[in-house]
């Protein structure tokens, strides 16, 4: 066995975000160490540079300094010299989210990709992390909540953890704060539940909740759990929402107001968000995490890691995640249905679909999904959304050609068997060939659904899946901007006209509205209405955020509108025709109750 490679991490300086690492190498390169940070963060498929972020760094060895100079943007080469060598440097930390590392008085987080330089030529070495706890006043009742394995350090606490190489070192975020910390055990699995955050949450029906989703999933792929200690670093802010897989844990975000307090009985629709991306990580310890695609075995940290396959890893694990919810009995076969119907909307309204695939998407991610411009909802797709769409295809047609046999849980079983228990890379037909198989062969139909589906543009017809399965898939016209879907028109409802445009309040508060993104072939393009316009008056009227859609409503029936507009500081005038919005706005309505459970069961 190879020495270990010894790093530390102290909270230097909390009112300047800055953290302090150091690295003590025994044995370093005798023709000049190489020192890399990750460009990103595998789960966040976009180049971020966190070597940006790192200040002042110097080499020692025997107390003697040793010279350092930067070879690319990520990386350092260490004059040649004997050993042991110290490494140590300063990294700003002040990115409120899942995917860096943030440091103030009322937190410490850090991902290992923000912070740990990889030592090159040792990334299999073992490594061994001090964490120390910041000297200001306001850290005295602070504690560690990670997934690392204990080293000398006590379960919460401030020393030593233990990581068995590079890749495993990086793969477990760690908060440091006075958090609120739960626990509950799922098939024999020791949860924690780490809240940090202002909160008033009911952290006992939290835990309850989350036990039975990862009960489920741990049966679903088949005992034992991959993991042997499980935790959700979460943290409650105002208004926020996101989440990023790891091996062992996941950092969540989320919003106070959509945690239950206590005393609430029912599930609120905020609680169902919440629940839905807890679940929805934990799905990816095993779909991502350890089903991977072939290039991501091992993850290139330096540069961009295409795969044609976010689709599946999203896509199907953002099927499931709401599913989970139903077959754990946490929402009703009708709450869930609603979930199913405004994701169906979403998909309805981006005619981005027409022009790329999921497939695409997937392997663009890195230029085009993790860089939407105000173009993005006519140029892209989401993998997640269509790809959840296309999951929820899938399975419906395996079980429909197999009579109730064959479903996608036996894909992600057969996934998971294969290539998550043996890490063997997933490559780009294998999910299909997997499909064919437990059908019993090549099948006509279910090729085609993936040419149309996966690989194509056009749209699927899945209503006629859904009458099989007893449920009848509707599609009417909005009602209006906060109209997202899953029920039926409101007896009352009036149809707003349709601009074929997303509007926001301006920047500085002046009356007017903003257009975020015109939609390809709406009312707005049609007549060169562009992003970034602002429009100051309707029919000779002025508007404002709040008078928009009053106004609007006074011209239904009309055939066209004047818009006045300013492009920059240039006014200019627009005749934009008045017409109804299109038919875009998903619900349901079960047909056959005897039939749905034939979908949503599992097989
Ligand atoms: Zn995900």
């Amino acid at each position: 066995m190879s020495m270990a490679i010894h790093y530390s991490i102290y909270p230097q300086d909390p009112y300047a975000h800055l953290f302090a690492v150091s690295i003590n190498i025994d044995k370093p390169d005798a023709s000049g160490q190489l020192l890399r940070l990750p460009t990103w963060i595998p789960g966040s498929y976009m180049i971020r540079d966190f070597a940006r972020n790192v200040i002042k760094l110097s080499a020692r060895s025997n107390d003697a300094d040793i010279q350092v100079k930067k070879i690319d943007k990520s990386t350092w080469k260490v004059e040649p010299c004997e050993g042991p060598l110290c490494i140590e440097y300063q990294v700003y930390a002040w990115d409120l989210s899942v995917r860096a590392a943030h440091l103030d008085q009322t937190h410490a987080y850090f991902n290992g990709t923000s912070v740990f330089l990889e030592v090159v030529g040792q990334a299999e070495s073992p490594c061994l992390l001090d964490i120390k706890n910041a000297s200001i006043a306001e850290a005295g009742s602070w504690k560690v909540a990670t997934s690392l394995v204990e080293e000398s350090a006590a379960r919460y606490g401030f020393g030593t953890y233990s990581a068995e190489n590079y890749d495993d070192l990086i793969d477990h975020p760690v908060e440091i704060c006075d958090f609120t910390l739960a626990h509950f055990e799922a098939a024999g699995v020791q949860h924690d539940f780490v809240l940090a955050g202002k909160h008033y949450a009911d952290v006992e029906r939290i835990c309850r909740d989350l036990k039975k989703i990862c009960e489920y999933q741990i049966n679903f792929f088949g005992k034992p759990a991959p993991v042997s200690r499980y935790v959700f670093i979460t943290w409650v802010v105002g208004d926020g929402y996101g989440g990023l897989e790891h091996r062992a844990s996941t950092s969540l975000i989320c919003s106070r107001a959509d945690l239950p307090i206590q005393g609430e009985e029912k599930i609120s629709d905020g609680y169902k968000t919440f629940l839905g991306l807890c679940s929805h990580e934990y799905f990816h310890t095993w779909n991502v995490k350890r089903i991977k695609p072939d290039s991501f075995l091992p993850y290139q940290l330096d540069k961009e890691s295409h795969t044609p396959l976010l689709w599946a890893f999203e896509g199907i694990t953002s099927y499931y995640d709401d599913l989970i919810l139903n077959r754990c009995g946490l929402i009703s076969d009708e709450e869930y249905l609603q979930l199913v119907a405004k994701n169906l909307t979403r998909v309805l309204r981006n005619p981005g679909r027409f022009n790329q695939s999921i497939s695409e998407s997937s392997f663009d991610a890195w230029t085009k999904f993790y860089k939407q411009d105000e173009n993005a909802i006519n140029g892209i797709v989401s993998y997640y959304t269509k790809g959840s769409v296309a999951a929820m295809g899938l399975d419906l047609l395996m079980r429909d050609i197999s009579s109730g046999a064959v479903s996608l849980d036996h894909v992600m079983q057969r996934l998971w068997q294969n290539h998550g228990k043996t890490l063997t890379g997933v490559a780009e037909f294998d999910i299909q060939n997997i499909c064919f198989e437990l059908l019993g062969g090549k099948n006509d139909e279910l090729q085609d659904y993936f040419s149309t589906m996966i690989y194509g543009t056009a749209d699927y017809p899945l209503e006629q899946l859904f009458e099989k399965f007893g449920v009848q898939m509707s599609v009417r016209i909005r009602e209006n901007a906060q109209d997202t879907g899953g029920a039926a028109s409101k007896p009352d409802s009036s149809i707003l006209p349709w601009l074929g445009a997303t509007i926001a309040a301006t920047n500085n508060g002046e009356s007017g509205v903003k257009l975020v993104n015109v939609i390809a072939n709406g009312p707005a393009h049609r007549c060169g209405l562009s992003a970034n316009d602002v429009i100051i008056a309707i029919d000779g009227l002025k508007i404002s955020k709040d008078t928009f859609e009053r106004q609007l409503r006074l011209l239904k029936g009309k055939q066209c509108m004047i818009v006045h507009a300013f492009r920059d500081d240039v006014l200019m005038q627009f005749e934009v025709s008045v017409e109804n919005p299109p038919a875009d706005t998903v619900f349901f309505t079960v047909a056959d109750d005897s039939k749905i459970a034939g979908w949503l069961s599992a097989l």
